[in-house]
């Protein structure tokens, strides 16, 4: 692989900024995007030089691969600004490892660290005006990496481009959910692409997420795909199950996204001697705890909400709703995440990492 210099990103900026137009009380998740993108093609066998750029339309060739065979993976983080308008990432180093995990296993070529973390802090630098300050609102940054190459042999491909977009968001609570237990339908498979954040995870859940919707409930709580017995993560969180006062989570596998939030939240937890098992948990077990009140807590954990609360779940016919409790979990880490992440307390794990 080529190295450039560090500091070698081909820049060309806005004449003016749209920063004016945009309503930042009323934005909706992703949908309003910053001033700049970062773009950086693969092309003879190595990334060339990225490129920092007006955020704009691609122009795609029809036959590149990655509408045909769904070579595409992405990431999700955010940028934080605290009071003295200081802004930081959270874990970024993680997300790049596995941004390059992920496209190892869907034959994508890896992408060069220094690359990443300088088109990262260039391109936020130039958009900070669009980080604001304020409890719950951050940067949202969605690395991705999609083939390029115009051809439709079933093959990988040999053009990629990697590129970096970022939308403002503001806190997003959107209540305790209430879940279904996945009976039927799978989001992964032992030895498949669960582990990776590949687009196509995505597209899979859509539908049994649609039906699951028709019938109340906001998401689906995946179980193993061979027994249906055991719960793993929800589709876009890892799962945690709270019983009497001990915190339990399924282990990461080939199935399950290793998620940032997860494992900060499990070290959390060890710090403030909240005990922690991570084990399979089945839903025979969870129907139990909720029965004999011995289940006090689920929250899904995950880059965009945080910590998500749920309120019930149902599985088989069978609805179990979930008291709702003063002094939560869920609360209790979701505030200790959010003052490390807004520059508000100590980082005693150095997650913070300064723009
Ligand atoms: C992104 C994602 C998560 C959460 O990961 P974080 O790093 O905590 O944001 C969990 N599960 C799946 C399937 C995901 O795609």
């Amino acid at each position: 692989m080529s190295r450039i210099l560090t500091n070698e990103i081909d820049l060309e900026t806005v004449e003016k900024s749209r920063i004016n137009d945009v309503d930042f009380d009323n934005i909706d998740f992703g949908r309003e995007f910053t001033d700049h993108m970062f773009s950086c093609d693969f092309v003879d066998g190595e990334w060339q030089t990225p490129k920092i750029m007006p955020y704009q339309a691609l122009t795609l060739d029809p036959s590149a691969r990655v509408f045909h065979y769904g070579q595409a993976v992405f990431e999700g983080m955010k940028a934080f600004k605290d009071d003295q308008d200081e802004v930081w990432l959270f874990r970024p180093e993680d997300n790049f490892n596995r941004i390059n995990i992920s496209a190892a296993r869907l034959a994508i070529p890896e992408f060069p660290k220094d690359y990443f973390l300088n088109g990262l802090k260039t391109l936020i630098q130039l958009d900070k005006a669009w980080v604001k300050k304020g409890d719950g609102n951050a940067l949202y940054i969605r690395p991705f990496v999609i083939a390029t190459e115009p051809a439709i042999s079933a093959a990988p491909a040999n053009e990629y481009k990697f590129m970096i977009i970022c939308s403002p968001v503001k806190a997003y609570y959107k209540g305790r959910l209430s879940v279904l237990f996945a009976e039927k339908f799978s989001r992964s498979a032992d030895g498949g692409v669960g582990f990776a954040k590949a687009a196509g995870n995505y597209a899979a859940q859509f539908y049994p997420t649609n039906l699951a919707n028709k019938k109340g409930f906001q998401q689906i709580i995946w179980t193993d795909a061979n027994t249906h017995e055991y719960l793993e993560e929800a589709g876009t969180m890892n799962i945690f199950f709270r019983i009497n006062n001990t915190l339990v989570t399924a282990p990461t596998s080939d199935r399950i996204l290793d998620g940032i939030t997860r494992k900060s939240v499990i070290q959390l937890a060890k710090d403030n001697n909240i005990d922690v098992e991570i084990r399979r948990v089945s839903v025979k077990e969870i129907k139990e705890a909720a029965m004999d009140g011995s289940l006090k807590e689920i929250f899904g954990s995950g880059t965009a909400a945080v910590i998500s609360p749920i309120s019930a779940f149902e599985h088989a016919g069978d609805v179990f709703e979930i008291p709702d409790l003063e002094d939560s979990y869920s609360t209790f880490f979701k505030r200790k995440l959010m003052d490390i992440q807004y520059n508000k307390s100590d980082d005693q794990h150095g997650w913070r990492y300064k723009v």
